[in-house]
């Protein structure tokens, strides 16, 4: 069989960073620059360089943005009181918390506390609830929204589709579920959300039109697992040793890509396919938290 077309993730990203240019000349056409808050606590070298890259793409599309750098020890209160202080800044239009949060700190107390209207990551028990109710009105989490635009820019039909998602994760798996579910354009899907405790798990990625993968296991999905000629998605972002490396290691997907793409019809590279697409409707958002803060339609 032939390989399976790419799903270039970072050509796609870059048709949403387009229209996020124009909506930003739109806001500066009313004095106003959007501004998005990192917040990173402690030095995990990995969160490290997701900000980083973050930082760069806001400078890419001049939106402001400031890192707040807390201590590894820092607590759940010192952490609080700084997103008290984002929260009431007119210039700080989203936050956003890079995870992971170091153990004493509980990600359920942060992510409430951001103001819902600066959630630009979807967390906020409201966001997410309005994402349940199918209200177009709350911010959905950046990835699940990204995949959602891969698969449509893709020329991939969504609705009426088989899609099993991998993993229940609140960042991506259970959100995506919800978005794909939705009786709503490029979603009205029959979604499967599948977990450690699901049985038969390989008969389920197999009836997939639609397989996305989103548990954290290097290279766990494997051709087997695959129908011919289905849209699959790889989300995972996996560490493993790799001794040619100048580091040692290398950053691999949940999708076993050589082998798979030997089935699939279409497949997302890892990197390049989901990744940039995150950071794009990370920026997408805050345009449109800038946007709703000033009362402007976009
Ligand atoms: P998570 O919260 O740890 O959730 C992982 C999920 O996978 C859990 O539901 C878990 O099941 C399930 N799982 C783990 N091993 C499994 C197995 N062997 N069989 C079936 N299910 C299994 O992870 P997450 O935050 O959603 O992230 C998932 C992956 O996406 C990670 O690799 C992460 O780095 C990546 N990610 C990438 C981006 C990006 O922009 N590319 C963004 C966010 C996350 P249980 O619930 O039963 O434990």
């Amino acid at each position: 069989m032939a390989a399976a077309n790419l799903i270039d993730g970072r050509a796609i990203a870059d048709k949403v960073h387009e229209e996020t240019r124009r909506q930003i000349a739109v806001l500066k056409e009313n004095g106003i620059q959007p501004g998005l808050a990192f917040v990173r606590v402690g030095e995990d070298s990995a969160s490290k360089v997701y900000v980083g890259m973050k930082e760069r793409a806001c400078a890419n599309l001049q939106i402001q943005s400031r890192t707040h750098v807390l201590p590894d020890e820092a607590s759940e209160k010192e952490l609080l009181q700084l997103i008290l202080r984002l929260n009431a800044d007119p210039g700080v239009h989203g936050i956003l918390i890079q995870a992971p949060l170091p153990k004493q700190i509980r990600g359920s107390a942060i992510y409430a506390a951001v103001s819902p209207g600066k959630d630009v990551d979807g967390f906020h028990p409201v966001n997410m609830g309005k994402l349940l109710l199918g209200d177009t009105s709350g911010f959905v989490p950046c990835t699940p929204a990204g995949v959602q635009i891969l698969l449509a820019h893709s020329g991939t039909l969504i609705d009426g589709a088989n899609v099993v998602v991998l993993g229940r994760g609140n960042i991506v798996g259970k959100p995506l579920a919800a978005l794909l579910g939705q009786k709503a354009p490029h979603a009205n899907a029959t979604v499967t959300l599948c977990h450690s405790g699901t049985r038969n798990l390989v008969e389920h990625c197999r009836a997939a039109d639609i397989l996305i993968a989103a548990i954290g296991s290097p290279h766990f999905v494997k051709r087997d697992m695959v129908k011919p000629g289905a849209v699959v998605i790889d989300v995972g972002v996996n560490r493993v040793e790799n001794s040619t490396a100048e580091n040692g290691s290398k950053l691999v997907g949940d999708v076993d890509f050589d082998a798979v793409q030997t089935v699939a019809g279409k497949i997302t590279p890892n990197p390049g396919g989901v990744g940039p697409m995150t950071i794009a409707m990370l920026l997408r958002n805050t345009v449109r938290a800038a946007a709703d803060a000033h009362g402007i339609q976009l």
